[in-house]
């Protein structure tokens, strides 16, 4: 599932690199795992599934790689937990919703996103609204 319509299979690289990203194979392997996985997953996760089929990487390279990533503006870090960052390719402003019993986060779409008025000497950098509950899979459980 891509959560980027406006990229196809294969334009991750150019992508990068029109975001001043020299496109280097881990560097790629992490964005399109972001991209393939858009369940905001931990550095620990990405890194986790990664090293199955990619011998040659490290954490300390994934957590480097999401660092870049960040800075260059192609993937955004979500806060929504108290104590582990997870990541997101979609850099658009949208809504996130944790289930508190399998601890996903799914995407919400809303169709307009709230707007809020920031007091004169704020500078707003972004926006993160992220909502708690239980997702379908874990409600027909409880
Ligand atoms: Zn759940
Ligand atoms: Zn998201």
């Amino acid at each position: 599932m891509m959560q980027m319509p406006f990229l196809k299979p294969g334009d991750e690289k150019r992508y990068l690199v029109e975001h001043g990203v020299r496109p280097l194979n881990h560097r790629v392997a992490v964005y399109k795992y972001l991209l393939e996985n858009p369940i905001h997953p931990t550095a620990d996760d990405i890194y986790g599934d990664l090293k199955k089929h990619m011998a040659s990487i490290s954490r300390t390279t994934v957590y480097n790689v999401l660092n870049l990533l960040c800075d260059q503006g192609v993937v955004k870090r979500i806060a929504i937990e108290k104590n582990e960052m997870r990541y997101d390719a979609n850099i658009s402003n949208h809504m996130h919703f944790k289930c508190i019993d399998c601890g996903k986060v799914y995407d919400l779409h809303t169709v307009s996103f709230p707007e809020v008025s920031i007091p004169d000497g704020f500078t707003m950098h972004e926006v993160q609204v992220n909502i708690s509950g239980n997702c379908p899979a874990c409600d027909a459980i409880a």
